[in-house]
């Protein structure tokens, strides 16, 4: 069951509480329902991905997310991270921690931290201590970020890119990240004892699916068939990442599956579970 709350203090939570971040804003400064950049926070602390972490926290989030997850390092996905630790350099008390592979902090620091796009954040230091720290992670292994257990399976994107199971003990949930097709996360889900909710991609509409197939991501239709490789029934499932030009026909077509509790994530909203 999703439930709702306006509740902002994350010390009186009693339900693992996920946010997807707006990225996209009206001229009144309001956040609207497009989706240009993925960033999904957690309890206020951890977020999985950080295409809009550094435009979309509120003041105390801001003080509160210390632990960022990397699936992948497209721009949608890390865009303003490096914003986030500029706009925290002076006042950070303990670094930032980036979680990803091996593989994807290689990307991040040949393309991103490298002192030409932006400052190797990792070699610099405040008054208190380093700013940013890297956190490599191995796929297939359990691995703790703050109160959370991560699992991170390779999925199939056209770069190196993980889906993530994630559970606080007493919820777990499943992001598929960015991918077409794929078969180990679906057996890693299923593993899991319980799954509360699932976070899947569904980037172009039916019409497109060669360009989906191009770009590997999913279709309604072919989300329709991913999820058959799913054991676990009840679960609410939410659709992510429609690209905003196709962001009304891709809804249309995930509501013609008529599947049970799959709904298109709103942007700003809190979900409980
Ligand atoms: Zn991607
Ligand atoms: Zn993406």
């Amino acid at each position: 069951m999703v439930r709702f709350s306006q509740s902002l203090n994350p010390t009186f939570a009693r339900y693992l509480r996920i946010q997807l971040l707006p990225s996209s804003f009206d001229a009144g400064g309001s956040a609207n329902a497009a989706q240009r950049l993925t960033c999904f926070l957690i309890d206020d602390r951890v977020t999985v991905d950080a295409g809009s972490i550094g435009i979309a926290l509120t003041e105390s989030q801001r003080r509160t997310v210390r632990d960022v997850i990397v699936t992948h390092p497209h721009m949608d996905h890390i865009a303003s991270l490096p914003i986030f630790v500029d706009d925290l350099f002076g006042e950070l008390e303990q670094p930032i921690r980036i979680y990803a592979t091996e593989e994807v902090i290689g990307l991040l620091k040949l393309d991103v931290f490298n002192d030409t796009v932006y400052p190797k954040f990792d070699e610099l230091k405040n008054d208190h201590g380093r700013v940013m720290e890297y956190a490599p992670f191995e796929t297939g292994k359990e691995f703790r970020v703050a109160h959370l257990s991560v699992t991170a399976i390779p999925v199939n994107h056209i770069v190196p890119t993980v889906g993530l199971v994630i559970s606080d003990g007493k919820t777990t949930v499943a992001f598929s990240s960015d991918t077409a097709e794929t078969e180990e996360f679906w057996q890693v889900v299923n593993r899991a004892r319980r799954l509360d909710a699932l976070f899947i991609e569904a980037s172009f509409p039916d019409s497109m699916e060669k360009l989906a197939r191009a770009s590997k991501h999913l279709t309604p239709s072919m989300l329709r068939n991913e999820l058959g490789k799913l054991n676990h029934n009840g679960m609410d499932i939410l659709a992510v990442h429609l690209k905003p030009a196709y962001r009304e026909i891709v809804a249309r077509e995930l509501n013609e599956l008529k599947i049970e509790n799959l709904s298109v994530m709103e942007t700003g909203r809190i979900y409980e579970w």
